[in-house]
């Protein structure tokens, strides 16, 4: 830590031992409603105290956010202790917010308490996790604390980072490992975890894009009580390494859905591997692999090798890269048993959860029917290949919008949204997803689109669409109201409205009100 920010914590201390003299004195006065009111009000002063001397420390310094289209871009620069605490601090109430309802959803679906979680990150992700990301991380609380007095520690936003990883993928590999009579918390149900299916994506080059350059896209597909809060667009200026525009949940240093570019020409994206399963405790947190991977990689080959380096199994995925110096495109699938990596400079590679190497399929995702055209994986590569086919020669950033927002079901014939469509709404389908333990209506879909090209990333710029990326909007109230089972979201709920397609760019300045 600088000198002078040892000093500024320091001043911060010094006005809180003079206000808290202050509410001291005057506690000893009053009585009844008076003294709560002068209670409400002291503390009032400290929250303002404290405060102020947080906005004064000089590790917040060239850091901002702004909103703009329904998303909030944060611009973090600096030392990795510095990088956190900008992010703990300008996105605090985010931060707040969103670790309740991923606390809220971690242990209603594994029925393991928050304890459980912090323990595994303790235990079994800390000490493996790079120095700089540990204070990245550090800095995150530093920040959180100084802005808000959080209680939480950086094992809870370990702990919250791998919320990806721990639930689905660690937390099977435990419970078969420690088999119980019944689930932890005694609900007498046996807790259905599924790997989750995140996201429809594609990165095409050579003849198949218009300019003959990569275009890429995704959007993220998860819970809407998740998604309407992945709305960060961060833009990172690391001390070492390249500079990253991605998008983002408050709270979390890798993009995580994931989409993002550097400052070297690295454009990655991925779709989750469904109905994956292992874990290896001894291994590096997927997190940390993959914030590490947009920071440092260069070249798909450096990429694929961070992601294998310490590969702990957590979120698999098939990997989508492309370098804009070579015009090179990858998919990596990444399985924990075995991977694959194909490459091409004139070709396509989509993604919509779904394994395709025979030695991943058997050893690492052996539930997994390839043939089952009916289920959303399925359903949706086969619109992948019809789409683009299409479209081959035509393909930009404008079409990829589009592509995002596609409501054909392939295996209905039909066009309607539901959880077989590109642009996914399962809230409208009784089917659900079974591969992914998704009852009947559950309000999870495509959340949010994002795309780019070899140009726009060559100045770091990108297009993205808070929200369904149709535009279409989510209301929870009378979702609520029609599946009374899902009631337990009902405190972390809310509407997700779409926002436009909006151009985001690294070093943008604030905009001037
Ligand atoms: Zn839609």
């Amino acid at each position: 830590m600088p000198a002078n920010g040892l000093d500024s914590g320091r001043r911060a201390a010094a006005v809180l031992v003079v206000v808290l003299g202050a509410a001291a004195l005057w506690r000893g006065t009053g009585g009844g409603s008076t003294a709560d009111a002068s209670q409400k009000a002291m503390s009032a002063a400290i929250a303002e105290a404290r405060e102020r001397a947080a906005a004064n420390d000089p590790r917040l310094k060239g850091s901002y956010r702004f909103d703009r289209g329904g998303w909030l871009y944060v611009h973090l620069e600096g030392e990795p202790g510095a990088l956190g605490y900008q992010h703990g601090y300008l996105l605090a109430p985010e931060i707040e917010d969103a670790f309740a309802a991923v606390r809220a959803q971690m242990t209603h679906s594994t029925e393991r308490d928050w304890e459980f979680f912090r323990k595994a990150a303790h235990d079994m992700l800390w000490p493996k996790i790079d120095a700089e990301y540990q204070q990245e991380l550090q800095g995150i609380v530093d920040g959180l604390r100084a802005r808000t007095g959080s209680k939480l520690d950086v094992y809870d936003i370990a702990a919250f980072n791998a919320f990806e990883e721990l639930p689905d993928y660690y937390v099977p590999w435990y419970n078969k490992a420690h088999p119980v009579a019944q689930a932890p918390m005694g609900s007498g149900r046996t807790p259905d975890l599924k790997s989750p299916g995140n996201c429809s994506a594609f990165v095409a080059t050579g003849s198949w894009t218009k300019d003959h350059q990569i275009v890429i896209a995704h959007n993220n597909w998860t819970s809407y009580l998740n998604g309407e809060r992945w709305r960060i667009m961060f833009d990172i200026t690391p001390a070492h390494g390249y500079r990253i525009l991605m998008d983002g949940f408050p709270g979390v240093i890798a993009s995580d859905d994931d989409f993002g570019i550097n400052s070297d020409g690295l454009m990655v994206t991925e779709t989750t591997i469904t109905q994956f399963e292992g874990w290896n405790p001894e291994g590096k947190a997927e997190f940390v692999r993959a914030r590490k991977a947009l920071q440092y990689a260069s070249s798909i080959d450096e990429y694929t090798r961070i992601m294998l380096d310490g590969n702990n199994g957590g979120y698999a995925n098939d990997w989508l890269l492309g370098d804009r110096k070579t015009g090179e495109i990858a998919q990596l699938e990444l399985g924990l048993n075995a991977y694959k990596l194909w490459r091409t400079k004139d070709g396509v590679f989509a993604g919509s959860n779904w394994a395709r190497d025979p030695k991943v399929l058997k050893l690492d995702t052996p539930q997994f029917d390839p043939n089952d055209l009916e289920t959303s994986p399925n359903a949706r590569r086969v619109r992948w290949d019809e789409l683009l086919n299409e479209n081959k020669g035509q393909i930009d950033v404008a079409l990829a919008q589009q592509m995002l927002s596609d409501h054909a079901d392939s295996f209905a014939q039909k066009e309607q949204p539901d959880e077989r469509t590109l642009c996914g709404h399962s809230d409208l389908s009784q089917r659900g997803v079974q591969v992914w333990a998704w009852g009947a209506f559950y309000p999870g879909g495509a959340v949010q689109g994002k795309t780019t090209d070899s140009a726009m990333t060559k100045e770091m710029r990108l297009i993205a669409r808070a929200g369904h990326p149709c535009g279409g909007d989510f209301l929870a109230k009378p979702f609520l109201a029609a599946h009374p089972e899902y009631d337990w979201q009902a405190p972390y709920l809310r509407d997700m409205k779409a926002g436009p397609w909006t151009e985001f760019r690294s070093g943008e300045p604030q905009p001037k009100h």
